[in-house]
């Protein structure tokens, strides 16, 4: 990937199996799914708040490994933790400006005492080594692999817990929940991953678990009702949506731009969370079929002038080709320095995750995401 030119998009290849994340993607988009099945590096940054929720996950992970005794062991293991994401980060011309986290994450200081918090009342129960084939049963431990029998449906629970034959599955949110009752949407994004592995649970061992609880960091457990059809229905589901979007590459599988289409569901809300706009052809074709609508705050255009703004950054006015609002939009306190594409002297430009002023609708701002790409020719 020449860092500011646009990338050729993920191959679109299909897909072998169905893990609780990709589960979700594809009931939002296929062709999320598809591409993030790739393993790629995205065009967009990953969200500086997600690389954050990794490390509270591998200190937690760690405690339960081993005994964090004091908060000086913390500090360790947490700058440890910090140390591997930012050493991955800073190589990125697109997340290099992320580093350090401790800047860039909102609350950072509260995430981390909350995970200090979570990881001094773990007690580390299981071993490694007894990972892979747990000593008691109903099975239980740490980072437990699950599937189907083919394999097609497959996940990694955090813990499973067996107290007495109560079985508990576990699954540890790196973010602050709201309290049950007010979650609203955001429970419905965490129910179905902990339903799916207890649906893989019973298709491995013919038991089924007891209880589905969510911890967040902090410490905060929400337990997750559940019945046993519901969780078997969410398998049969990802078995029809693996069929479906696998017929639907291999029958389009000559004509690269008619798969794209029929896998992509574009839509403001998913696609202000895709990393692959940059690549997404159906995600430009969507905001041209309903320009109304509230779409990332993206730009494709031609840049007509630009200039100093303040002592270190630029402006860029652009001629927009999409929609007919404006003549021309600004765009200010761009940082030259983080974009490569502006080096390469085109006129052509792509500008993703703007930040757009409420009462001047036609100035956008650089924000911690903005990336700009010129295109390959
Ligand atoms: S940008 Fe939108 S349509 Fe394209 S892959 Fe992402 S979610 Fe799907």
């Amino acid at each position: 990937m020449r860092p500011g030119v646009l990338p050729l998009p993920p191959p679109i290849s299909p897909l072998r199996r169905v893990t609780p994340s990709t589960f979700q993607a594809h009931r939002e988009c296929p062709l999320r799914a598809v591409w993030s099945a790739a393993r790629q590096n995205t065009p967009l940054p990953t969200f500086a708040g997600a690389v954050l929720g990794r490390v509270i996950h591998s200190a937690i992970e760690y405690a339960r490994r081993e005994h964090v005794r004091s908060r000086d062991d913390f500090e360790q293991i947490w700058g440890q933790c910090m140390h591997n994401e930012e050493k991955v980060l800073v190589q990125s011309w697109t997340e290099a400006h992320l580093v350090p986290l401790s800047q860039s994450v909102r609350n950072y200081e509260q995430k981390k005492e909350l995970c200090w918090l979570a990881v001094r009342d773990i007690k580390p129960s299981f071993s490694r080594k007894w990972r892979r084939s747990p000593p008691i049963w109903p099975p239980c431990g740490d980072e437990l692999w699950l599937e189907t029998r083919d394999g097609v449906c497959v996940g990694r629970v955090d813990r499973i817990n067996n107290k007495g034959g109560v079985i508990e599955v576990i699954d540890y949110k790196s973010k602050v929940l709201l309290p049950h009752a007010e979650m609203g949407d955001d429970l419905g994004t965490y129910t179905p991953q902990l339903k799916y592995y207890a649906a893989l649970y019973h298709a491995q061992y013919r038991e089924w678990p007891t209880i589905l609880k969510i911890v967040a960091n902090g410490g905060q457990e929400i337990e997750i009702p559940f019945t046993h059809d519901e969780c078997e229905s969410l398998l049969k589901e990802a078995y029809t949506l693996l069929a479906k979007v696998n017929c639907t590459i291999r029958s389009a599988s000559l004509d690269k731009r008619k798969a794209l289409s029929s896998l992509a569901k574009p839509s403001p809300k998913t696609c202000s969370l895709c990393l692959f706009r940059p690549v997404c052809a159906p995600y430009w074709e969507g905001r041209s079929r309903a320009p109304n609508e509230d779409w990332p705050n993206d730009l494709h255009g031609t840049i007509i002038e630009t200039g100093r703004w303040g002592k270190d950054r630029v402006y860029l006015d652009i001629a927009p080709y999409e929609g007919d609002k404006y003549v021309k939009v600004k765009v200010i306190e761009v940082s030259s320095g983080r974009h490569p594409a502006l080096k390469r002297e085109k006129k052509e430009v792509y500008l993703f995750s703007l930040l757009q002023y409420k009462d001047r609708p036609d100035v956008f701002a650089e924000g911690k995401y903005t990336t700009i790409y010129v295109p390959k020719h």
